[in-house]
């Protein structure tokens, strides 16, 4: 029988999320002939939020050239600066004991930290950017619509996995029309946290991952610039190009500007009440403005002005969720990518990125298989594990360690944290950052780690050793 090309297998892909789309366009530049894209959505609608567009992300999307792109709409991250609040005032806000305005404004706005991050660009070569989820997925969507071996079956949702290999065979079930079902030579699942081929393979392979209940949730916010120009405190901080984290016990809140500075996004954290007692199943739900205001309402007034701009019946809250780490991400031809396999609190703003990082390397990994028989696809997908697995599940401990130290109350742990702070802003912004994502050390390993580089110039010794 005659050996099929490598590049004319079948590859086919679950979710047209950042991963899909990555993992999509990372084939299809190595040469890959047949790639079909598998999306429940009828398009690329993604709910509006902003994104961090770290360079260990960049180099990727500039490699896939798609950057440039993605780029032109990106807001450039100057510096940033974590503001804190006082839990001693915190307290008396509870109580209702506060004293005059200025007490509450200067325990709940006063900079603990600030980091100049123009270093980031020359260490890194990419500056560290933010966008909008939009500009982020449309250039990557654009980047596979140049590519005549992507096809995508949008409206269509992937419902099981009934064989893991030699070849993969999965049941697609378009929304207007009858299942059917679908082998492959390789089948890559980036359907997300909810991932239906994650919950085929562990059962598959007799293994349990269990849902971590963080026991948090966000509030997604994305403000117009003409909600905030009449207010010159607020037009300042859509103005800058930074980020502002303000902390405070068991909450905080992200800020900075997407889509030139025409929109101004925040994040929160805050502890989960409405998702507690919800189906693990829910991960959105409409949430109460006034709920939301009494959550942060002692923060400062600054914040609490922005929150106020949210329309009644238009506050979303999520529910964050992560994973125990799984025992493996390959079965047989079969592999997850992305949040399906090491889903992550938002706090180093990797998730993304990771999943990015993901589907590079297996492109750079699949290139490099020396045949196209299943057991040299399996040994390459678990090449492709090896490189990417401890990395992933190392940055979702370091976002789940980061939010610990950010929500400290008082005590012994929150005075070396603010001991750490006072230092970094003695030695002016030059020293070990609480706020990880901002650390320089942290970054040198987040940022300064070429896997798509591991992949393709180790590939052959680690396959060799599989
Ligand atoms: C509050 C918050 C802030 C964040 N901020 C950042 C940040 O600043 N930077 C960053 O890098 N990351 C951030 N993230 C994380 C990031 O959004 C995710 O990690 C990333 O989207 C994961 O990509 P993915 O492709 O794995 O999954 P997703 O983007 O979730 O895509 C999965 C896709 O699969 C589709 N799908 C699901 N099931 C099926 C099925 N059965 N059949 C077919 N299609 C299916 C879905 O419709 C979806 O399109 C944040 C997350 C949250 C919650």
């Amino acid at each position: 029988m005659a050996i099929q090309p490598i590049r004319s297998m079948k590859v086919c892909i679950v979710g047209a999320g950042m991963g899909g789309l990555a993992c999509a366009l990372a084939l299809a530049k190595e040469g890959f002939e047949n790639i079909e894209v598998y999306e429940t959505a009828s398009s690329l609608g993604f709910v509006g939020a902003g994104i961090q567009l770290a360079p260990n992300m960049s180099r990727i999307l500039d490699r896939l050239g798609v950057w440039k792109e993605i780029e032109a709409e990106a807001v450039i991250l100057r510096d940033t600066s974590i503001r804190g609040t006082d839990s001693r005032f915190q307290r008396l806000a509870y109580e209702g004991n506060f004293g005059t305005n200025d007490e509450i404004e200067g325990a709940t706005d006063k900079e603990l930290g600030h980091v100049d991050l123009a270093y980031i660009e020359e260490t890194y070569k990419y500056p560290h950017m933010v966008g909008h989820r939009h500009s982020l997925a449309n250039g990557l969507y654009n980047g596979c619509l140049k590519e005549k071996s992507i096809k995508f079956y949008f409206k269509t949702a992937v419902q099981d996995v009934a064989s893991f290999g030699p070849k993969p065979t999965f049941t697609a079930a378009p929304r207007d029309g009858k299942p059917y079902s679908v082998t492959c030579d390789i089948l890559l699942a980036s359907d997300g946290i909810k991932s239906v081929a994650r919950v085929a393979m562990l059962k598959d392979l007799g293994v349990t991952a269990d849902i971590v209940d963080s026991h948090s949730a966000a509030y997604r916010i994305m403000l117009n610039r003409s909600q905030m120009e009449s207010d010159p405190e607020l037009l300042a901080l859509i103005e800058h190009e930074g980020v502002n984290r303000w902390i405070g016990e068991r909450r905080h809140i992200i800020a900075y500007p997407v889509s030139n500075k025409q929109i101004y996004n925040m994040s929160t954290t805050q502890p989960d009440v409405n998702f507690a007692a919800a189906p693990s199943e829910t991960y959105t739900t409409k949430g109460s403005k006034k709920a939301m205001l009494e959550v942060f309402g002692d923060f400062c007034p600054k914040v609490l002005r922005l929150l106020n701009l949210v329309p009644e019946g238009e506050v979303c809250e999520w529910k964050l969720r992560i994973h125990e780490p799984l025992p493996t991400w390959i079965h047989g031809s079969v592999a997850l990518v992305g949040d399906a396999c090491h889903p992550t609190l938002p706090h180093m703003a990797q998730g993304a990125a990771q999943a990015i990082e993901d589907a590079a390397v297996l492109g750079a990994v699949l290139a490099q298989l020396p045949d196209s028989s299943p057991e040299s696809v399996n040994k390459g997908l678990r090449v492709y594990e090896k490189i990417r697995k401890e990395r992933a599940e190392m940055l979702v401990e370091l976002a789940a360690a980061s939010a610990r130290g950010l929500h400290l109350g008082e005590g012994k742990a929150k005075e070396e944290r603010d001991r750490q702070f006072a230092e970094l802003r003695a030695k002016g912004g030059k020293a070990t950052v609480p706020d990880k994502w901002a650390d320089a050390d942290v970054q040198k390993i987040v940022y300064g780690v070429d896997c798509v580089k591991i992949a393709q110039e180790d590939f052959r010794d680690m396959y060799d050793n599989m």
